[in-house]
């Protein structure tokens, strides 16, 4: 086994000390966002001595980060493999250089994720039945939203809100809303949040996010893998880019029950070119095949097919390159 060391990320809704001492390191004032353990070139891990990670593995198809959000990440979907795929042949098309901040599609891959909360950890994820959200809105007397959402329906609805031209966000929200109204106050993505499931999620719970879904994370600690792909489109809660076209395009529009998941024995539910297990303390993993683990206290490791690690403090997991579906 090798130890390898993240590339770290600083982005601005990062949080300053949770991934610093997560790493052994000191935390300063800057906030350190994601701790990237994978060999996607924007930012890809090394062992002791320096060495790439691809050096050792090759490109994986999957990439694991800790993430620690101290503010709300943007709202957001991910494109299906063929929307990526057509959506990376247009840009390129259309002479858009690869930082072009207009360009939406960075690479030709899809990025279905699986966040595992490590602290109490709060997103946005999918929409509720918005027969039950009209009438959640009629309940608070939010009179012409409740309107406006059963004329146009849910895509009718986000179209509506995202152009800011008739819909206000009501001034009475409940306090998950209130702050997110306070962090973006002008931003009427905070109306599209109100038709979504707004979750909590224990530490150990999961989101499995596939193709499509809505989503924003809020605030907490967790571990991320991915595909190796960096297609967002964005639609608010950030200065970034947004797209709000190509938002309505790939996002669904169906209506989905509470996104909350967990483990089953051991083994993570996953969307995507990976495989993800919990391994508890004490216990021994023995990779059969490339193997990223990483763990809440300590170092994190690369196993090769053969080698083994024991878990000697915290809660480890463990990823593989899966089947995609
Ligand atoms: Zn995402």
């Amino acid at each position: 086994m090798t130890r390898i060391r993240p590339a770290l990320k600083n982005y601005d809704w990062g949080d300053t000390s949770f991934i610093p001492r997560l790493l052994g390191l000191v935390p300063t004032d800057e906030p350190v966002a994601e701790a990237w353990f994978g060999t996607h070139p924007a930012g890809e891990a090394v062992t002791d001595d320096g060495t790439p990670l691809s050096a050792i593995t090759g490109r994986l198809p999957f990439m694991v980060k800790f993430i620690a959000a101290a503010k709300p990440l943007s709202l957001q979907v991910h494109p299906s493999l063929d929307e990526a795929r057509e959506g990376w042949a247009r840009e390129n098309a259309a002479g858009l250089s690869g930082d072009d901040p207009r360009r939406i599609y960075r690479d030709d891959s899809d990025k279905p994720e699986l966040l595992v909360a490590l602290t109490p950890f709060s997103a946005l994820c999918g929409f509720h039945d918005p027969t039950a959200t009209a009438g959640w809105f009629r309940a608070r007397s939010w009179t012409n939203i409740a309107d406006t959402l059963e004329r146009l329906g849910l895509e009718g609805f986000v179209r509506e809100a995202l152009s800011g031209t008739s819909l206000t966000v009501p001034d009475d929200l409940p306090p998950w809303a209130a702050a997110l109204r306070d962090a973006h106050p002008d931003d009427p993505a905070v109306l599209v949040a109100l038709l979504m499931h707004w979750v909590e999620l224990a530490p150990g719970e999961c989101l499995a996010l596939d193709a499509g879904v809505l989503h924003a994370y809020l605030s907490g600690c967790a571990v991320e893998v991915m595909n190796g792909s960096d297609n967002v489109v964005r639609a608010g809660f950030t200065t970034k880019h947004r797209d709000r076209d190509e938002l309505l395009r790939i996002t669904s529009f169906e209506a989905s029950p509470n996104p909350i998941r967990r483990a089953e024995s051991g083994v993570y539910p996953s969307t995507g070119s990976y495989r993800v297990v919990v391994h508890p303390e004490g216990s021994t993993i023995r990779a059969t095949e490339t193997t990223i683990v990483v763990t809440t206290a300590g170092a994190s490791h690369v196993l090769q097919t053969g080698e083994s690690l024991t878990v000697t403090a915290g809660t480890a997991y463990a990823a593989t390159a899966g089947t995609p579906r």
